[in-house]
């Protein structure tokens, strides 16, 4: 069984995107936990935050963020706001291995996160 991000990005596994620019893209999230959810996902394939490259990846983590910005800002969240998250292995919550940033909105957060 492959990446299911890794299918969605070659195409052969459908999703609902929302963006696709190059290194990255957003799709809708299957599972959704606000009215608005949207996992940024790069195209190269990464586990996790801890299997960063360093520098070599510091290009790919800002263009990570700016794409959830900017779907933030087409999908109508900016003026009132949204969550990012990352979840990262076991104790973060990580249930795919392959690095993505959520976006959450449409209703007010909590904190502290569960
Ligand atoms: P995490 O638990 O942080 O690893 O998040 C993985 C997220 O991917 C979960 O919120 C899942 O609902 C979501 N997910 C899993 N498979 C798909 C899929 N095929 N399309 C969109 N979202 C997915």
């Amino acid at each position: 069984m492959g990446c299911i991000f890794c299918k969605i990005a070659e195409g052969t596994a459908s999703a609902d995107f929302v963006l696709n620019d190059g290194d990255v893209f957003a799709v809708r999230d299957v599972h959704p936990m606000a009215p608005t959810h949207v996992l940024v996902i790069p195209k190269k394939h990464i586990p996790a935050l801890t299997d960063l490259a360093g520098s070599e990846d510091n290009v790919l983590i800002g263009k990570i963020l700016s794409t959830a910005i900017e779907v933030a800002n087409r999908v109508g969240l900016s003026d009132r706001g949204y969550r990012l998250v990352w979840n990262c292995r076991s104790d973060g919550g990580q249930t795919v291995d392959h690095i993505h940033l959520h976006l959450l909105g449409g209703r007010q957060m909590k904190w502290p996160p569960g």
